[in-house]
């Protein structure tokens, strides 16, 4: 059998490479040059770094075993790094039972309620929890006052106005998923891409790096031949599997049925931007800071190398400021001076010693489709892997509810595909 893979993330290259170790003929196409997609990386120095922030947590244990299987085993180290909120314009831990407890913006009481919610929720199935939103929920049970104080905020910075849609067993699989401890892949997480583009290789399977593709249509509807229009020509193939989000999916093959797209093309993603800086000196103490506060242009601040050492980045301070935001918001057209311009002075709000000066490099990056918007609806728009036309497959992170997307559930869902279609 001869497979197109369409998307060379993480999902696409695990569908690729375990089809090219069953012996299947396979080849990736990927618009951008690197493979890697949401996970890819960009030079810094000698390493690579990733164009958005990333690490592992314990529960991803696909990803842990992918790269085991890969040969990386020894570049992954856990780290407990501080991970905080800033709420109320002081830095808090709030990241285990122990510093919900001392968590001073709440009262005694207040943390007690909120650990007894917590609790709960890890206890109960995610069943039992749908067509409820986390909204009306956490509030509800939390009380009014630490619900938003932080919570509200957490949800605000993801979703933005939607932030009050979103379905409580989203945020039950965050509660479950993350831990402490984070991951992260020495020299980056491309490494775990150009490995897995490499073993596809090895296998006589091909991944096309730089090569967009345009159209996808069955052929001959007796044997379900398919044609694959790129920028780079025109192939053919028995089967496709796109791992694009479903939305894109739809638009590149019109012989999708009516039916189809009227349920599964539906709702909407936010697409990411952050605003990378190396600086000469160390901002804060943190890993990770979720922005509680209002007023600030920029949801999280991601200074990895409070993370993994400036030593392997040449001695720069390197930290990411992260937004979500809808696909035509007009932060994705600023320059980048402009971007600078709006976000340092709130960086003074967090460290007043901050100056511009310290900036030596920066870098944005952004992408659509980065973040689906989960809401109480969500879960029956959710495609199943076969679509009603023999041969084409749909598997991407859109599917994966009510886990948060990452690298290890495109893994899983890689495998999963894979193990039916053989
Ligand atoms: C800000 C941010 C932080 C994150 N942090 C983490 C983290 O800490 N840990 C973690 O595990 N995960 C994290 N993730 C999520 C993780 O990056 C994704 O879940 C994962 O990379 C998704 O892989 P994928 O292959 O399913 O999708 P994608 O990576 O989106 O892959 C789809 C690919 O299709 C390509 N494509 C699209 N259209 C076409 C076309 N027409 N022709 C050819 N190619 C096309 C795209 O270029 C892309 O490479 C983060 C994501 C974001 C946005």
């Amino acid at each position: 059998m001869q497979y197109a893979v369409l998307g060379g993330g993480a999902l696409g290259l695990m569908a690729a490479y375990r089809l090219a170790q069953a012996g299947q003929a396979v080849m990736v196409f990927e618009q951008e040059q690197l493979a890697g997609g949401l996970a890819a990386g960009f030079r810094v120095g000698d390493v690579w770094l990733e164009k958005f922030y990333h690490h592992l947590f314990r529960s991803d244990r696909t990803a842990i075993r992918t790269i085991e299987e890969l040969d990386l085993a020894d570049r992954l180290e856990w780290i407990r790094p501080r991970t905080v909120s800033l709420v109320g314009g002081h830095i808090h831990q709030l990241d285990s039972p122990l510093s919900l407890l001392l968590f001073e913006p709440w009262r005694i009481d207040e943390r007690l309620r909120v650990a007894a919610v917590l609790s709960f929720l890890k206890l109960v199935p995610p069943s039992l929890l749908e067509g409820k939103t986390a909204h009306a929920w956490l509030r509800r049970w939390m009380g009014e006052r630490p619900y938003s104080v932080v919570f509200e905020q957490l949800f605000i910075s993801k979703f933005g106005t939607l932030h009050d849609q979103i379905a409580l067993p989203w945020f039950w699989a965050r509660l479950h998923d993350r831990t402490t401890h984070l991951g992260y892949l020495h020299g980056g997480f491309q490494l775990l891409y150009e490995r897995l583009a490499q073993r596809i290789t090895e296998r006589g399977g091909k991944a096309l790096l730089g090569t967009q593709v345009e159209k996808v249509e069955q052929v001959n509807q007796i044997d379900g031949r398919w044609r694959v229009v790129t920028s780079k020509g025109t192939w053919h193939f028995d089967r496709v599997i796109s791992t694009l989000p479903t939305r894109l999916t739809c638009r590149l093959i019109p012989q999708l049925p009516d039916e189809y797209r009227m349920r599964y093309d539906w709702g909407r993603a936010y697409g990411t931007h952050c605003l990378i800086l190396s600086l000469a000196h160390q901002l804060t103490e943190s890993y990770w800071i979720n922005i509680c506060d209002r007023g600030y242009p920029f949801t999280g601040l991601f200074e990895h190398t409070n993370f993994i050492s400036p030593a392997e980045y040449g001695g720069r301070h390197l930290v990411y400021l992260g937004n979500y935001r809808p696909m035509d918001d007009a932060l994705f057209t600023l320059s980048k001076e402009q971007v600078m311009a709006d976000f340092f002075p709130h960086l003074k709000r967090i460290n007043a010693n901050f100056d511009p000066t310290w900036v030596q490099e920066s870098w944005i990056f952004k992408a659509p489709y980065a973040q689906p918007i989960v809401t109480t609806e969500y879960r029956k728009h959710i495609p199943p892997l076969h679509t009603p036309l023999e041969g084409l497959w749909v598997a991407n992170m859109f599917q994966v509810y009510p886990h948060d997307r990452g690298q290890n559930y495109s893994f899983a869902l890689a495998n999963t595909l894979v193990e039916r279609i053989l």
